[in-house]
């Protein structure tokens, strides 16, 4: 369980901004665990933003929502840069599907951090090839504090980290959810890539 490095109100001026990343495949519990410190911020009394890409409309278009229905408002943005702007003076900026933002986006986390925020990035942290997604592996390098969440194999019960595509698309970006893909582990999603 990932215990915060500081919380509490310090003076602002000698205020340290870090990165945290939270990443996994799908079904990993990825956006709880991000809620999960965002309400812990909140609950310090910390300002805290939310944002998250604007391609990604699966639930509702003003919400950070997990599929456990625990929510938190958020606002979409179109392009990374796009936060630098609408953070103002918060303590805390959540970003949600961190990986549907192009490589700007680790730029855009280091002025945050460095501005004294604590930048908190959720995503995947590979696709559905089993290949990394960019952005994360340049978020993983730039982050103080690295999570990588598990799902669970729905053919064998073990921790999975890959994301299985269920059907024969191509494309890297399908949104979807329990009727597109579901979570593997190595060995799994390596027997059944191979049958495809
Ligand atoms: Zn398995």
């Amino acid at each position: 369980m990932f215990i915060e490095p500081s919380l509490g109100k310090s003076n602002p001026k000698d205020k340290k901004g870090h990165i945290e990343v939270i990443c996994g495949s799908m079904f990993s519990g990825k956006t709880e665990e991000l809620i999960r410190r965002l309400n812990r911020a909140l609950i310090a009394r910390q300002k805290v933003e939310i944002f998250k890409p604007s391609i990604d409309k699966r639930y509702h278009e003003f919400d950070v929502v997990s599929h456990n229905e625990t929510a938190i408002r958020s606002t979409p943005v179109q392009f990374a840069e796009d936060i630098i702007l609408l953070a103002g003076n918060c303590d805390v900026v959540g970003i949600d599907e961190v990986q549907f933002f192009d490589n700007r986006v680790v730029h855009v986390a280091t002025v945050l951090a460095n501005a004294g925020k604590r930048v908190i990035l959720a995503g995947l942290d590979m696709d559905f090839e089993g290949n990394p997604f960019e952005p994360m592996p340049q978020l993983l390098a730039v982050a103080e504090y690295v999570t990588k969440v598990h799902a669970i194999c729905m053919k064998c019960g073990d921790l999975a980290s890959y994301s299985f595509r269920l059907s024969e698309t191509r494309e890297k970006v399908v949104l979807g959810e329990k009727e597109s893909y579901e979570a593997r582990c190595r060995k799994c999603f390596f027997e059944d890539k191979s049958q495809k």
